[in-house]
This record gives C-alpha cells, sequence and structure tokens, in this order.
C-alpha cells in the first residue's frame, strides 16, 4: 500500500487493524466480548511467591511486594499474593524448582541463577559487554526475545516475564590500581557467572562469596576485590569504607534483568482478566525497578564521594579491550555449549546488530555531546 493512500484510509477510517494485536510483553489482547462471563468471576486466588533476595531487599525485593500489592488493587483482591524472601519458605536458590513443583506459584529472581538447569538461561540474565537495559527489554519484548524465553523455560513448565533491571552495574571495589590486565593477575575477586570466567581467562580467580561474607571477606584480604550492584547496595554493604578505588564501567553486567517466573498450570488456570493484570502488573514493576535503581544510585553516589576517600576509576582501555577479547571466547563457548544457547546467541546477537547503529546515532552521540 503506498504511503499517501495508507495514511488516507487510516483517516477516512476505512483501513482497519489486526483484531488480535499483541502488547509488547507477548499476551493477546485478544477482542473479548465472547469471553466475558469467563473474566468477571468472583472467585478469589491465594498464591505464594518465593524470592531469591533476603527479606525486604532494598529495590529488588521491595519490587516483588509491590507487584504483589498492584495485582491485589487491580484485580479487586480476586487475586492475593504472599511474598516470601529468600529462606522464609524454601532456600533462595530453590525458587526455580519450587515454582515447576507448586510449592509456590510465582517467583522473584534472576535468570542466570539457573544456568545449572540450562545454561542458556544467562543470555536473559546479563551478558558482559552485551546489550544495556534498554536494548535488553527491546529484544525481550519487541525482538522476539521473551518467545525464546518462553521457549525455553516451557519444559520446566514455567513462564517467565522480565521482571526489572538494574541498568549497567558498577565494576568493583578494589584495594589496588588496575592499570593493565597483568593487574588482573593472581586477583582475587568476587565476580559471579560470565563475567567471573572472563576474569579468569586474564588470570584472575573468580571467587564465590555470600553476599554476607563480602564486607568481612575484602577487608580481611580473603578476597582482593568485589563486585556488588552499584552505589545505593554498595553503600549499604559499607565497601566504601575499605576499598581504595571504585572502578567503573560494569562491562561484566551492563543491565542485569531481573526475571519473574510463574508456574505455567497455574498461570493458565487463571482467567484471562487476571492474567493481564499479572502480566501488566510485571511490566510496571520492570519500569519501575530500572527508574528506581536510577535514582537511589544517583543519590549514593553523591554519598560515597562525600563520605569516603575512595577513588572512582575508570578501567584503562587497554583492559577493557582485553576482556572483551576474553568475553568474545566465553561467550563462543557458551553459544557452542547446546543447542539452545546457539539459537538464542544467534537471536541476541542479530538483533544487537541491528540495533546498534541507532543507538550510536542517538543515545551515544547524544550523550556524548551534551555536555560540550
Ligand atoms: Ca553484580
Amino acid at each position: 500500500m503506498k504511503r499517501k493512500t495508507f495514511f488516507k484510509g487510516l483517516a477516512l477510517g476505512t483501513i482497519s487493524l489486526p483484531l488480535v494485536i499483541r502488547s509488547c510483553g507477548g499476551d493477546p489482547i485478544a477482542q473479548q466480548n465472547s469471553n466475558t462471563a469467563a473474566i468477571h468471576t468472583e472467585k478469589k486466588y491465594k498464591w505464594k511467591m518465593v524470592t531469591t533476595w533476603p527479606p525486604n531487599f532494598p529495590v529488588l525485593g521491595e519490587g516483588a511486594k509491590l507487584w504483589a500489592e498492584w495485582v491485589k488493587v487491580m484485580s479487586g483482591g480476586r487475586l492475593e499474593i504472599e511474598v516470601y524472601g529468600g529462606g522464609e519458605l524454601v532456600p533462595a536458590l530453590d525458587c526455580f524448582d519450587a515454582v515447576r513443583n507448586e510449592v509456590a506459584e510465582c517467583a522473584s529472581g534472576a535468570a542466570y541463577y539457573w544456568a545449572g538447569k540450562s545454561p542458556a538461561a544467562q543470555f536473559f540474565g546479563s551478558i558482559p559487554f552485551g546489550m544495556n537495559a534498554q536494548q535488553l527489554n527491546s529484544w525481550l519484548y519487541c525482538g522476539g526475545g521473551l518467545q525464546l524465553w518462553e521457549e525455553l523455560y516451557a519444559p520446566f513448565n514455567l513462564i517467565p516475564m522480565p521482571g526489572g533491571n538494574t541498568g549497567v552495574q558498577m565494576g568493583g571495589w578494589f584495594n589496588k590500581e588496575i592499570n593493565s590486565v597483568d593487574d588482573l593477575q593472581g586477583l582475587k575477586m568476587r565476580m559471579p557467572g560470565l563475567g567471573g570466567k572472563v576474569l579468569a581467562k586474564a588470570g584472575g580467580t573468580a571467587v564465590l562469596l555470600p553476599g554476607g561474607e563480602l564486607y568481612t571477606g575484602l577487608e580481611r584480604g580473603i578476597i582482593d576485590a568485589t563486585e556488588w550492584i552499584g552505589p545505593y547496595h554498595d553503600y549499604k554493604m559499607g565497601f566504601h569504607q575499605i576499598a581504595k578505588y571504585y572502578y567503573t564501567p560494569g562491562w561484566h553486567e551492563p543491565g542485569t534483568a531481573l526475571e519473574m517466573i510463574f508456574n505455567k498450570e497455574k498461570f493458565e488456570s487463571l482467567p484471562e482478566d487476571l492474567q493481564a493484570i499479572v502480566r501488566c502488573a510485571a511490566e510496571r514493576l520492570n519500569q519501575w525497578m530500572l527508574a528506581e535503581f536510577d535514582a537511589k544510585n544517583g543519590e549514593y553516589l553523591a554519598k560515597i564521594k562525600k563520605e569516603s576517600s575512595a577513588e572512582i576509576r575508570s578501567y584503562p582501555d587497554e583492559v577493557m579491550i582485553q576482556l572483551k577479547k576474553y568475553t568474545e571466547d566465553v561467550i563462543q563457548e557458551l553459544a557452542e555449549s547446546d543447542e539452545m544457547c546457539r539459537k538464542i546467541y544467534a537471536s541476541y546477537q542479530s538483533f544487537r546488530s541491528k540495533g546498534r547503529p541507532w543507538s550510536d546515532l542517538t543515545e551515544r552521540a547524544y550523550f556524548e555531546k551534551v555536555d560540550i
């Protein structure tokens, strides 16, 4: 259809849009007249949500509770969800199995925790030197990413939804300068996931310590460095009191997505309007969490600068270039590890390479020029 005809057609109302519109979240918002009876049922549902976060953990745990509250209000109290912190109902890292096995109907966590269940899950958490929050959301909602995520979790009887994003994280706290890749040799650093594998290729040692042991670990030299999240959470951990340098950027987590997972049968047994409410609240949570991270991180960065003698440094270009090369090796190994990894990585890469010129021309160009 020619452009002129299209606009004329819209103005005259002679072009109708498809009856079934898929929202960005991938849920069909169908013409539901025939389902009216099914929607307006007064049946009440009581669900449990388990989380991988300590109870009331800032932003992440708070977000899970907000989501449950939004669902309750939007559903007029027909769907009530009790939220449990990690360890309250099941151990934090048992959330995936707890939802599969109907111990709870849903969970809030992060996909890279489930790398042991399926290595491809890591593409839905964060990839070192990968897409940032804005780009990742674009791939998930509008570039086929979410459909692949659903395909990956379907054999586990689970439905995933994006449930937040940290934004670009910080590079971590160090007690020595990082001037070249050689400075990473022998470095014992808390660095989970794929970032840890990249650090190992650079000669460092990725140490996995629980959050609660990081402060004393760094203070006593059990580890030489640690990454965590960003200024807000890092300040609460107290790292600025004991580390000399705070490096940026968090090349290893350039926009870590959080997730919500739902027991497939339990979700599909909800009436359609409640399903839509659950999805809408998840999309609201996804947006709220990134906004909250940005707001709090700005505030706490200023506090760290004011209250701490820790120096904020950028990783030298030479270090970033080398880490990026090691990352390519790590991702290639991951992509070759199984069929779903190959399929998802192909989609991730293809979307990224198409979107990147646009991001460079606009977002990147803007930030480079805004302060000139
Ligand atoms: Ca982190």
